[in-house]
């Protein structure tokens, strides 16, 4: 009988529905969902507004390439253009994160005509050839080799490595906080550095935002953070209201040089994908998403160390806006399953960390919730 790969059965738990911040199992079981898909249900599950967007937009038409235009196509573009990246008007729209990443990496090898890319220790952009040469475990890359070089990894968070960002550099890739890495978010004077380096030999600065963008940070792109501008923003997960679109945004002077034939997606931008981004921003700005990001974001890491911090256990809470990592001394697997059993759905980062990824939804009640489940978790796995 056909199965899914032994990996993705029996997980544990039926997820039968969502509404906000929270799932149902089966038994009707309630959660709270800070695993929130990897980070997609950002603005919540079945937001009313981005239902409604799909179902005209599925009755209208559902299904057409990049080959026609479409008027939902034009109101999204409408709606974006207030919360693209600055500078950068162009957009290309495809499917998952994996292929934006694919996307700009193809873009830097075209545009510079150079081939070395940089990219992070405890970096993660993607499981496709490309994307996962710049993705930084071993166990992922290696049974896989040789991907697409040569790929080049520097110290995250490490200005003095950002030495070896030399004239044969096509591109560099980073994440504004390392989400799959452990939670880690970059320094301000070290992103400033990478700016400024890159800039000097024209290397092109990719932001890879599928994780940080859309809000989750507490502002639209978390690269805002730094006040530094980069040359390609790649985006996925909550820019399609948990609809799967991914994005890679282009200034000017790239997108004048990418022709016809350069990169194609038959789903790209498919008027399902741009009924669901139209709604996302409409939620996004209508909600105000990443000042309420921001502001839970303090709340919740407030709460969290205030009751977590003193165990021996806990190395570091850190993050930015919501998302947040609580790094433990230890694996974090056995608390992790504590708190799945207090009702509070998380995912695990890097070797030790914690993580929260929450919808914007979340309340000051979920906070305490989830922070009375981590400290039996973590409480639990210290004894
Ligand atoms: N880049 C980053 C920063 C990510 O966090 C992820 C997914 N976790 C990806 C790329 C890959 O996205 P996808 O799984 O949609 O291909």
């Amino acid at each position: 009988m056909i199965k899914l790969l032994k990996f993705y059965q029996d997980r544990g738990i039926k997820i039968v529905r969502g509404e906000g911040q929270y799932v149902w199992d089966e038994r009707n079981n309630k959660y709270l969902d800070l695993h929130a898909g990897h980070g997609v249900a950002f603005l919540g599950h079945g937001n009313k507004i981005v239902i409604d967007y799909l179902k005209k937009q599925m009755e209208e038409i559902s299904t057409l390439s990049l080959a026609f235009d479409t008027p939902i196509r034009e109101e999204m573009i409408k709606e974006l253009d207030e919360l693209k990246p600055e500078n950068l008007d162009n957009l290309f729209l495809l499917n998952s994160g994996s292929e934006a990443v694919e996307l700009a990496l193809k873009i830097a090898r075209k545009i510079t005509k150079r081939r070395k890319v940089v990219a992070f220790k405890n970096s993660f952009h993607g499981r496709s050839m490309g994307a996962l040469s710049v993705t930084w475990n071993k166990k992922y890359r290696e049974p896989f080799e040789p991907l697409v070089g040569p790929v080049e990894f520097l110290e995250y968070n490490n200005i003095d490595s950002l030495k070896s960002i030399t004239e044969d550099t096509a591109a560099v890739i980073v994440e504004p906080v390392q989400g799959e890495g452990g939670v880690i978010p970059a320094k301000k004077e070290f992103m400033k550095n990478l700016r400024e380096v890159t800039e000097k030999v024209n290397a092109i600065l990719i932001m890879d935002e599928v994780q940080t963008g859309f809000g989750r940070t507490g502002k639209i792109w978390a690269h805002q953070h730094f006040d530094i501008k980069p040359d390609i923003v790649t985006a996925g997960k909550a820019i399609g209201g948990g609809f799967p679109v991914s994005a890679v945004f282009l200034p000017d002077w790239i997108g004048e040089k990418i022709e016809e034939g350069d990169h194609g997606s038959t789903y790209g931008g498919n008027p399902l994908a741009a009924a669901a981004v139209t709604a996302a921003c409409k939620v996004a700005k209508s909600e105000k998403i990443a000042e309420q990001a921001q502001k839970k974001g303090e709340l919740f890491m407030r709460i969290l160390k205030e009751k977590l911090e003193d165990y021996k256990i806990v190395r570091e809470i850190r993050g930015l806006g919501l998302m947040i990592g609580i790094d433990l001394k230890v694996n974090p697997s056995m608390a992790i399953k504590i708190l799945q059993d207090e009702k509070v759905l998380s995912l695990k980062a890097g070797l030790t960390t914690i993580r929260f990824l929450p919808p914007y939804l979340i309340a000051q009640s979920d906070m305490e919730w989830a922070s009375d489940a981590a400290r039996k978790g973590i409480s639990e796995t210290e004894s």
